[in-house]
Order: structure tokens, then C-alpha cells, then sequence
């Protein structure tokens, strides 16, 4: 028997690592299961290029438990190791300055584990002795033992063993336990080794009898050994790709489609993504993709190596070549990372482009389910942005779908105002905006619908994408403001009807919580309405994006501003203009010629004082004019409001308004019923 130290250059290594990886000390079994895959994978490989000549038998990985003697082992049918090969892999640890290192990366397991060769030694985060049985595929190969029981001591000697390959026996400590349940092995097994590709059998596939469950003869296989992503595409039909995603993500919905990934230069990576279909509120954290290498679960945390805006995405990727097992903030900056971020994008762009090209009803038909993808993608990475342009497509309110150049096409003659810019109109609720829209789409205009989780935010980006254009929704402005021609009609009103009008109207608006209004007037068509309410587009822009950011609770803060317009054309307000023009102008009139008396004698006296320094006097006379102008002031709304009262059109056409914009409500609304039944 031989009996000597591992090397490695600490006293004592494995109470280090049984207390800095214990929180993941589960990944064990991760460890020792691919070690036994690899050693028969090599096995294959020896065998298919001639240098092993012997049988094959049946290769296969077992798991298996005996409660009895606390133990847990590992077999497998594969290349196994001669005591040389022991001596070179186990018992030389290469490494040196352990501790040293352990303190460094003590959060993160996988990077000390799988980063220094160390995985075999992970089963002292759950054993207190580990024995290693194994027989080399070597002709005449001595079988041998090693043993270790946790110091840096171990033992070897030769035994005689039945078949070729390696059994690891774990005697799993006490504080581990759990590890010889069955029912936990079969979770670790389902979540790292469910797509390994040689067969793992773990216990024994069980049936019910006689009131329980027992186990049969046969062996329970874990794994599915040919995942569909490892297939060539030409092999996988729809179903494949439905199916393989039912088995990750079971009770899903079906995906919208799929890409299949498939690189060996100049690195190597396989994978299906899956574009799901998000129902109300994305929940990124479930189901999310997972990363594989070789076959292996790694994790399903994938920042950094899968482009932030594609986490959306579910599914699988497998490589070899992305460095797995360090720190996350070395693999964003690694340079295969990188490049594999930025493949995953350039293909997700062009598949999204061929499927837009090769069959443009169902791209469209897909649309309204996959735009929060794209959105996202346009929005946070500059390169899919240039490449989404060509299959971004835009709907209208009737539900027709352009791509950006088509509907610069569409609206360019129509919708381009006096300015050059092109206006582009949208609606974010089609049933409350429909007064808006039809006003629209009656000039011959079109109306988008923008009615998406991201839209308010891609509406300023594509403003930056598309030449000299804005976005207005339909409701900011009566439509002619939107987009201004040419040949706009003016408001004909003397500044005393201007000035009555708003008074009476100003008088009329009912008190609505969170609200204001100002009243402009409008040459509108005498077939529009005659009061037209729309919300200012900056202004209520910043209200929104108040609502996202902290900083911005100033805007948020504010009430909502609307603009009340009068549509000076419209036969009722010309009517309601007449009436005041004979009833009122002239109790108007002179309070009106005292107001301005009152500011020219103010600004008389400023102007006496070029250098603004006014004499006591002049304050004072300038105060009382200012006194007695306030006072007009007042009695002139006062007879405004007074005379607006008898007018009960005026509150109404208000009302109407207010109305059809959802504000009026509670005893406002009340009162609008009790006088339409009066007036009628
Ligand atoms: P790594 O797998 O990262 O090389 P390990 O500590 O897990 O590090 O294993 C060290 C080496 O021991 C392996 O590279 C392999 O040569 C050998 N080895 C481990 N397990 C087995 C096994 N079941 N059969 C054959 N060789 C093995």
C-alpha cells in the first residue's frame, strides 16, 4: 500500500473548502457526474478512432445510494485511471498559495472548482471520506483503490475489481445527510444533469402496488441524452422545438417561434432561444434561459453572456467556450463573451428578418406579441437597433401593419407640415381617443396605435430614427395644430370678443380634481366640434416619464393641463358669440376701456423712469392703479359669470366636452343630466 500527501501546498485544504463553498455545496454531485461522462465520452472516442480495442459494453452513469453504510456513489463504465493516472490528477493538486485564493473568490464556488481542476474535490464539501475504485481501459491494467478521508492523507493500494471503469464512494458526513435521499439526488440529477449524453441511472423506476409505490427492475434514466438543440436543424421538425420546450418550461403557452443556434467558429456555442409569449407583465426572473456546457447545467443567471434586451428570451445555450466558472464581472469583459453576446444578437436580427421576409402575414400576424421585443432590443442595443429598422413595423388604428419606409411612404404627401417635419399621429386608446382619431382619418390622415408597455419610450427613439418627424397623439392639439399648413384659417375676433368669449367660457368650467384648463379659439371647420379638449404632448410626455423616474416628481406633482378650444366657426358658438356681442359688449365695454386706461397710465409712469427707479409717489400711484384694475378685473368676470349662467348652451357645449373626454364625473355630471332633461 502507498500512503502520501496530496499536494497541495496548504496544511489543510478541506475544511477550507467545506466551509467557503457551502453554500453551494450541492454542485458536488454536478461535478462527479460530468467527471464520469467525460471519462466515457473519451472511452467513445478511444474506441471509434481504433486506439481501444475491447468491448464497449453498456456506458452508462450511476447514481447510487445505500443508507446503510451512508454512502453515495458514482460509477461509471468509462476510461477509469491507473494508480499512475491518480497520482497525476488526484493527488496532485496544481495549484499553490490555496488560501490565499480560497479568501479571495470564498463567495463564488464554481470559480474555485471548475477554474483549478478542483471539481473531484468537492465531494469533501459533503463527504468525510471519499474512495475512489477504479480499472483502466488500459490492457492489463491493475485495478486500484485510493483513499482519503478529509487530510491531506491518502492511501492506495491494488484490488481486484469486476469491470472496467471508476466508482467514487462518498461517505457523506453528517450535516449532509440529505444527500442519501433519494428524492434530492433525483432534483440535483433533474437540474444539472438532465440533458447529459450518456444515459444516468438513479434508483429504480417504481409502480404502485398494493397501496404504494415500489421500486420495479427496471433503471430509472434521468437524462435525455439527445436534447433537440444538440440536433442539426434539418432533423427538428415545429413539433421538436414545441415539444423540447413543453419539457423546460412545462404549462407554458406555445412560444411565438424559435431560433436555433449553431456556431463552431470562432467559437463554439449551440442553442435554441425561444421568443415566449408575454402575457400582461413580463416576469423575467421565471423560466429563464439556461446556460449549458457541454451538456451540462451551469446556470440560468445569464447577464453578460446573452444581451440584456434578449433575457426576455427563454431557452438554452451550450458552450464550451464560454469561461463558466468565474466571476461575473470578468465575464461581461471577456472578450468571447463579447463576441458571443454579439452573435447571439446579429442572429437573433436575421432570423427576425428572414421569418419577416419569408412569410410577412405571419410575421405581422406575430407582431403584437414579439414588438416588446424588438422594441426593448432597439431601445437598449445600438446594433440590433440598425438591423431591426428593416423588420420594425408600425399598425394603425385600423389594424394595418407598415414597415418604417412604408409609412414614410403612406403619410410623407399628406401628413408633412408647413415646416417640412413629418407628423406622425397616434392614439394609445383607440375607444377614449375615437372623436380625435375620426377627426384625423377625415382629413385623410392616418392614426398609429401605440398602445404597447414601451411605446411612450420607442416613440422618442424612433422621433431620433426617422428624419425630421414627430410624434403627436392625436388628442394634443385640434388637428389642424398637429399639422400646420399653409393655409391655416385665422380666428377672426376683435380682442373684446376674444376677451368676453373667454371670460364666459372660462366661467362655465366646472371644477374637475387634478385638472386645469385654458381656453384658446380655433378656426376650425363648422363641421368640427365646437369644443375640442386636448392635452398638451411635452406636457403630458413629462407627466409619464414622472411616473418611471424619481427625480422627475415635480412634473408628476402637477395637474393635468388641458386646453379647452373653442372652434370659432362652429354655428353654436358663432351663436353664443352673437348673443354676448348684443346682450353683454356693452357692460363689457367700458370696464374693459378702464383696464386699459388704468395699464397705459401704469406704463406712462414706468416710462418717465428709463433706469426703472421710481420715486415713492410714482409707487404709490402705480399700487392704486393696480388696486383699482384688479377690481375691475373682477367685476368684469363677475358680469361675464353672471350673464354666462343665462346661457345655459355655453355650460352645456362645456359639458359635451368635458364629457367625451371621460372628466366629468360626479356632481358635474349630475348636474349636465338634470339640465339636458330641462332643455329638452
Ligand atoms: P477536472 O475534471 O476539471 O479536470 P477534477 O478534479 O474533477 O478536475 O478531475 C481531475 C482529473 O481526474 C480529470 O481530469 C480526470 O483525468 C480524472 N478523473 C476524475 N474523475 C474521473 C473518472 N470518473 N474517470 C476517469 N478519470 C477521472
Amino acid at each position: 500500500m502507498k500512503k502520501g500527501n496530496i499536494g497541495v501546498t496548504t496544511e489543510n485544504i478541506f475544511p477550507v473548502i467545506k466551509k467557503f463553498l457551502y453554500s453551494d455545496h450541492e454542485i458536488f454531485l454536478r461535478e462527479l457526474v460530468s467527471n464520469a461522462i467525460d471519462a466515457t465520452q473519451k472511452l467513445k472516442t478511444l474506441s471509434s478512432c481504433g486506439e481501444y480495442k475491447g468491448e464497449l459494453g453498456e456506458l452508462k452513469v450511476t447514481v447510487s445510494i445505500d443508507k446503510e453504510n451512508g454512502t453515495l456513489t458514482v460509477s461509471d463504465h468509462g476510461i477509469g485511471m491507473t494508480a499512475e493516472d491518480i497520482d497525476k490528477y488526484i493527488n496532485q493538486i496544481a495549484f499553490s498559495g490555496a488560501e490565499e485564493f480560497l479568501e479571495k473568490y470564498k463567495d463564488n464556488a464554481n470559480t474555485i472548482i471548475g477554474h483549478f481542476g478542483l471539481g473531484f474535490y468537492s465531494a469533501f464539501m459533503v463527504a468525510k471520506k471519499v474512495v475512489i475504485k477504479s480499472q483502466s481501459y488500459k490492457d492489463g491494467a491493475q485495478a486500484v483503490k485510493w483513499e482519503c478521508d478529509g487530510s491531506p492523507e491518502y492511501s492506495m493500494e491494488q484490488i481486484e475489481k469486476d469491470n472496467r471503469g471508476t466508482d467514487i464512494i462518498l461517505y457523506i458526513d453528517d450535516e449532509n445527510k440529505d444527500f442519501l435521499e433519494q428524492s434530492r439526488i433525483d432534483t440535483l440529477l433533474k437540474k444539472y444533469c438532465r440533458f447529459l449524453p450518456i444515459p444516468v441511472i438513479s434508483g429504480k423506476e417504481q409502480e404502485w402496488k398494493d397501496g404504494k409505490y415500489v421500486d420495479t427492475d427496471k433503471d430509472k434514466v434521468i437524462n435525455e441524452t439527445a436534447p433537440a438543440w444538440m440536433k442539426k436543424p434539418s432533423e427538428l421538425k415545429d413539433e421538436d422545438y414545441l415539444k423540447f420546450y413543453n419539457e423546460l418550461y412545462p404549462g407554458q403557452d406555445e412560444p411565438l417561434f424559435w431560433i436555433h443556434l449553431n456556431v463552431d467558429f470562432p467559437f463554439t456555442l449551440t442553442g435554441i432561444l425561444y421568443f415566449p409569449k408575454i402575457k400582461n407583465n413580463f416576469d423575467i426572473n421565471k423560466n429563464r434561459i439556461q446556460l449549458y456546457c457541454n451538456q451540462v447545467f451551469v446556470t440560468d443567471s445569464v447577464e453578460g453572456v446573452v444581451p440584456e434586451f434578449l433575457m426576455l428570451l427563454q431557452g438554452v445555450i451550450d458552450s464550451p467556450d464560454i469561461p463558466l466558472n468565474v466571476s461575473r464581472s470578468y465575464l461581461q469583459s471577456d472578450a468571447a463573451v463579447k463576441k458571443i453576446s454579439t452573435y447571439i444578437t446579429k442572429k437573433v436580427s436575421s432570423r427576425l428578418e428572414e421569418i419577416f421576409k419569408a412569410d410577412r402575414n405571419e410575421f405581422e400576424k406575430k407582431w403584437d406579441d414579439i414588438k416588446i421585443f424588438i422594441e426593448y432590443g432597439m431601445l437598449s442595443d445600438e446594433k440590433f437597433r440598425d438591423a431591426g429598422k428593416k423588420f420594425t413595423l408600425l399598425k394603425d388604428t385600423d389594424g394595418k401593419y407598415f414597415t418604417l419606409d412604408e409609412y414614410k411612404q403612406l403619410i410623407g404627401a399628406s401628413q408633412t407640415d408647413k415646416d417640412g417635419n413629418l407628423i406622425h399621429l397616434y392614439s394609445t386608446d383607440p375607444i377614449a381617443q375615437f372623436t380625435y382619431i375620426k377627426a384625423a382619418t377625415d382629413k385623410g390622415y392616418n392614426v398609429l396605435l401605440m398602445d404597447g408597455q414601451l411605446d411612450s419610450h420607442f416613440i422618442g427613439l424612433l422621433e431620433q430614427q426617422i428624419e425630421k418627424s414627430q410624434f403627436v397623439r392625436v388628442d394634443s392639439d385640434v388637428i389642424d395644430n398637429l399639422i400646420r399648413k399653409e393655409n391655416k384659417k385665422e380666428v377672426l375676433l376683435t380682442s373684446a370678443q376674444r376677451n368676453i368669449l373667454t371670460g364666459i367660457f372660462n366661467s362655465q368650467i366646472p371644477t374637475v380634481e387634478n385638472s386645469q384648463f385654458i381656453v384658446s379659439f380655433e378656426a376650425m371647420s363648422e363641421n368640427d366640434s365646437p369644443i375640442v379638449i386636448t392635452q398638451n404632448e411635452y406636457m403630458r410626455r413629462m407627466k409619464e416619464m414622472a411616473a418611471f423616474q424619481p427625480g422627475m416628481s415635480f412634473y408628476g406633482e402637477m395637474p393635468d393641463s388641458y386646453n379647452l378650444i373653442v372652434n370659432t366657426e362652429h354655428p353654436l358658438i358663432v351663436k353664443i358669440r352673437e348673443n354676448a356681442d348684443n346682450d353683454i359688449a356693452s357692460t363689457i365695454s367700458p370696464i374693459s376701456k378702464s383696464i386699459d386706461d388704468n395699464n397705459a397710465e401704469i406704463t406712462k409712469i414706468r416710462d418717465t423712469h428709463k433706469d426703472g427707479k421710481l420715486s415713492d409717489e410714482d409707487n404709490a400711484k402705480i399700487s392704486t392703479l393696480e388696486n383699482a384694475t384688479k377690481a375691475l378685473r373682477d367685476d368684469e368676470s363677475k358680469a361675464l359669470s353672471d350673464y354666462a349662467a343665462t346661457q345655459p348652451m355655453v355650460r352645456q357645449l362645456v359639458d359635451l366636452a368635458l364629457l367625451g373626454n371621460g372628466l366629468l364625473k360626479g356632481e358635474a355630471l349630475n348636474a349636465f343630466i338634470n339640465r339636458s332633461v330641462s332643455l329638452l
